[in-house]
């Protein structure tokens, strides 16, 4: 991991869950009861101006102002696609970004959070693999970028409440499995933002150690990136499969915790002449249990020197009804916001490379040209 800079920096009003904030409360002398409170200001009623807290004692807030940052990370840009997707670029405390896309579908508005600057796991098709990881993102950071962008819908019209988050941006969240599950716990807390297990998605690339000891986890709807249903093809696309391969994972997915009702969606990208042959569709056929099992397939989404092809329509068609044919549940994505470059690490790649940090108003331009 890249060192950086020490930016001192005092803990987050966003990083407690609400049974860390009692803690801090009755550590500090305050009544317990009023960290519920200030839980339901920050996110029910999401009321950024503390001095408005009308029930929340003067010295709480004075104790917040003083000790404890109450920022949210910064967005310093943002651009809409076509098809309604909304793409942010957010600035932490020291300068490092990282993305957070908006996707709203029927009554649902997603948002996708990145859950480390950068990534270390470094598959070969994904362009956040290509940057290497620069650092975890904190539990506050994590929320933060769901409240920054609450904030912005809310000052632009947009009365509709994000309703589901999938851990899907940059970074591998099990990885960073602390930092992400704290998030998670905060996003459920009924006395704040209250979203439901079953509106949490996290996707892996498939860390061992981490998927078994998931059982300390709140039980989220589970994603693995499969995108191989054999060891040397999974093994070109995902280093990871070195360590972890399909054997290991699959012995620690059996293990995951999973409600009676809830079925592990497998997401595969598919890539021309690679890993869309019909030895594939029997591979994926051996591997995944029909009952415990969604395919989500994501067709490829190039990006520039990218050494990958994404197959024709055509292909992409008929390997989803084979298997389908073969009685799986399987879905293809349809690649959202590609005029924003909306696939992984894309965006802020761009935004990096033209180093435009003054010139926003032009790569908004050249984004929208894409
Ligand atoms: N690290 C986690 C979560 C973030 S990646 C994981 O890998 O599961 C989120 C999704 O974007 C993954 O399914 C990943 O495979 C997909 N993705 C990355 N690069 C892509 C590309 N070029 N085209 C299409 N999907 C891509
Ligand atoms: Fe990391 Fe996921 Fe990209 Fe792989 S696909 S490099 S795990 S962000």
């Amino acid at each position: 991991m890249q060192t950086l800079p020490k930016i001192a920096r005092k803990k987050s009003l966003y990083s407690f869950t609400l049974s860390e904030l009692r803690d801090y409360f009755t550590e500090n002398g305050f009544a317990k009861f009023a960290a519920d409170q200030v839980y339901q200001w920050l996110y029910k009623i999401q009321e950024r101006d503390i001095s408005l807290w009308t029930n929340v004692a003067k010295k709480i807030k004075e104790d917040f102002l003083t000790n404890l940052d109450t920022e949210l990370p910064t967005i310093i840009w943002n651009g809409l696609s076509k098809d309604g997707t909304r793409k942010f670029l957010v600035r932490m405390y020291d300068g490092q970004t990282v993305e957070a896309v908006a996707i709203p579908a029927r009554d649902r508005l997603t948002l996708c959070l990145s859950s480390q600057v950068g990534c270390a796991i470094g598959c070969t098709f994904c362009h956040t693999g290509t940057m290497g990881l620069k650092r975890h993102l904190t539990a506050d950071e994590i929320v933060g970028q769901y409240m920054a962008i609450t904030f912005w819908l809310k000052e632009h019209g947009n009365a509709e409440r994000l309703t589901n988050i999938v851990y899907m941006g940059q970074g591998e969240p099990l990885h960073n499995y602390d930092n992400v599950r704290s998030a998670t716990i905060i996003f459920m807390e009924d006395k704040g933002l209250g979203l439901s297990q079953r509106k949490i998605t996290l996707s892996t690339s498939g860390l061992v150690p981490q998927i078994e000891k998931m059982w300390d986890f709140p039980p989220v709807n589970i994603a693995i990136s499969l995108h191989a249903a054999h060891n040397n093809i999974r093994t070109e696309l995902m280093p990871i499969n070195k360590a972890y391969d399909l054997e290991r994972l699959f012995n620690a997915i059996k293990k995951v915790p999973l409600k009676a009702y809830r079925r592990i969606t497998y997401e595969y990208i598919l890539i021309a002449d690679l890993n869309d042959r019909p030895e594939d569709i029997q591979g994926l056929a051996d591997l995944l249990d029909k009952q415990k099992s969604k395919i989500n397939l994501i067709p490829y989404n190039d990006f520039p020197d990218s050494k990958f092809k994404r197959p024709s329509n055509s292909k992409i068609i008929w390997f989803q009804e084979e298997l389908l044919k073969r009685g799986y549940i399987c879905t293809t994505r349809t690649t959202k916001g590609q005029d924003i470059l909306a696939a992984c690490g894309q965006l802020k790649s761009e935004y990096e490379k033209l180093n435009l940090w003054d010139q926003r108003e032009a790569l908004s331009t050249r984004l929208e040209s894409l």
